[in-house]
């Protein structure tokens, strides 16, 4: 197969991809309809943490379920017809929660977060984003000695996967981040792992990077693909002209599952949603480290914007209308343990976060579908695992056979 590659989709994924193949000496064009790195991977959290080993769908995740259930929390939400009509995925994604298949996910996930954190650092000391990165960690905090109990399951799979963790005291905490209020009964210090105060501003020195180094990167919204002859043809919008190469990588996040409808695979990927917000702190407050607010269900990160306050899951439909009580709520919570001050954006940022039913990307070539290649599915930690997954993309196309029984976890063969 010849060495020509279109890399459909400019998020963290995408870009991550484009580059890495074109360290291997193929000719990339990275496609997007937009500037790279202004969808998903702009507007989260920007925490590239060792501790995202843990999926949504853990053995935990039973005994909330009554809880999450009544669909009035800032850590999930639901519209009842979304939901009702992706019961198959429902159903999936609660049972990849048994401890078998969670052991599975956790180990992979791993893997995938570990390969990817010396990557981040090469192409930030590569592209100028180094400037970017704290290598202070994040802090999961716990209102009472209940919701501490609670996250047993996650401190014992820190310590079988090595994460390093420190455990604080309501004082310990305090020195480390004094502007938040004396309401935690404890907390947790994820260490070893990174934040970003500009998602965006990584992604677009990445692809910066990849220009500088005689990448080419185009503009044009795809409608479809095919397979044309021995290669595949990305087809615009509109009559707004096609491309074709040799090969095909789709690594268009939650807008994966449309455009793959067109070769007739049926992705089972659903999206949750998440929102965020960004808000002065009062008289200059800040944190010097994401925290996650584990009772309150956010994440509050300091930006180079401010302090960005961003939400849990809410399951619906890709592009379904934004709604405003979740993110609402969310401010409610972290007001109680935090002095925001401001709203500093006109609206609410709203992200979709594209997950398989067992949280593992799908990376690897599409079965039946030669030179048809996938890097998406990311969930909660695409943008820590961009870089992970170009490498483990490179690997598959240069040596399928012995690579793919090592990526197995990944395989798309498991839901196509
Ligand atoms: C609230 C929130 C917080 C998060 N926090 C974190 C975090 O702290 N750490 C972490 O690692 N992850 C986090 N995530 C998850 C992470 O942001 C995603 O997993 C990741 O950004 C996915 O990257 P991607 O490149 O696959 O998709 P995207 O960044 O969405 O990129 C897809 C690209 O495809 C393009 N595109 C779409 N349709 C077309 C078309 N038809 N033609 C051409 N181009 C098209 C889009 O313009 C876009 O650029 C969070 C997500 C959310 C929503």
């Amino acid at each position: 197969m010849g060495k020509q590659v279109i890399v459909l989709g400019a998020g963290m994924v995408g870009v991550c991809c484009a580059l890495e193949l074109q360290r291997r000496g193929m000719s990339v064009q990275l496609v997007d309809r937009r500037e790279p790195g202004m969808e998903t991977s702009m507007g989260n959290a920007g925490v590239l943490a060792r501790s995202s080993l843990m999926p949504f769908n853990h053995p935990g995740l039973w005994s909330q379920l009554p809880r999450l259930l009544k669909n009035d929390t800032v850590q999930f939400r639901y519209r009842w017809q979304y939901l009702a009509r992706n019961l198959g995925w429902a159903a999936r994604f609660l049972l990849s929660a048994r401890p078998a298949v969670f052991q599975e996910t956790a180990e992979a996930l791993d893997g995938l977060i570990r390969l990817s954190a010396p990557e981040h650092l090469r192409l930030m000391d590569a592209s100028g984003a180094r400037r970017r990165l704290r290598d202070t960690g994040w802090i999961f905090l716990y209102r009472t000695q209940a919701a501490w109990d609670s996250g047993a399951l996650a401190r014992r799979a820190f310590a079988q996967y090595e994460v390093p963790t420190q455990e604080l005291s309501p004082a310990e905490l305090a020195a480390l981040e004094p502007a938040l209020s004396p309401i935690f009964h404890r907390a947790l210090w994820i260490q070893g792992s990174y934040s970003v105060d500009d998602p965006h501003e990584v992604v677009a020195a990445y692809a910066e990077l990849f220009r500088r180094q005689g990448g080419e990167f185009r503009r044009l919204t795809a409608g479809s693909i095919r397979r044309d002859g021995q290669g595949w043809t990305v087809q615009g919008l509109e009559g707004s002209g096609s491309l074709t190469a040799d090969r095909l990588v789709v690594a268009l996040g939650p807008w994966s599952k449309d455009i793959l409808k067109s070769v007739g695979i049926s992705l089972p990927m659903a999206f949750e949603r998440g929102y965020h917000m960004h808000y002065s702190g009062r008289d200059g407050a800040s944190v010097t480290r994401p925290v996650y607010d584990t009772g309150g269900g956010y994440v509050l990160s300091p930006m180079a914007r401010g302090l960005r306050l961003s939400t849990g899951v809410e399951l619906d439909a890709c592009d379904a209308p934004a709604r405003t009580d979740q993110l609402d709520l969310a401010e409610a919570r972290a007001r109680e343990a935090f002095p925001l001050d401001k709203r500093l954006d006109p609206a609410a940022w709203l992200g979709r976060r594209p997950t398989l039913p067992d949280s593992r990307p799908m990376i690897g070539e599409a079965p039946r579908h030669p030179g048809l290649w996938l890097a998406l599915g990311h969930q909660h930690i695409g943008f820590s695992t961009g870089p992970g997954t170009a490498k483990i993309l490179g690997e598959l196309m240069a040596d399928g056979g012995g690579a793919a029984s090592r990526h197995y976890a990944f395989r798309p063969g498991r839901f196509i």
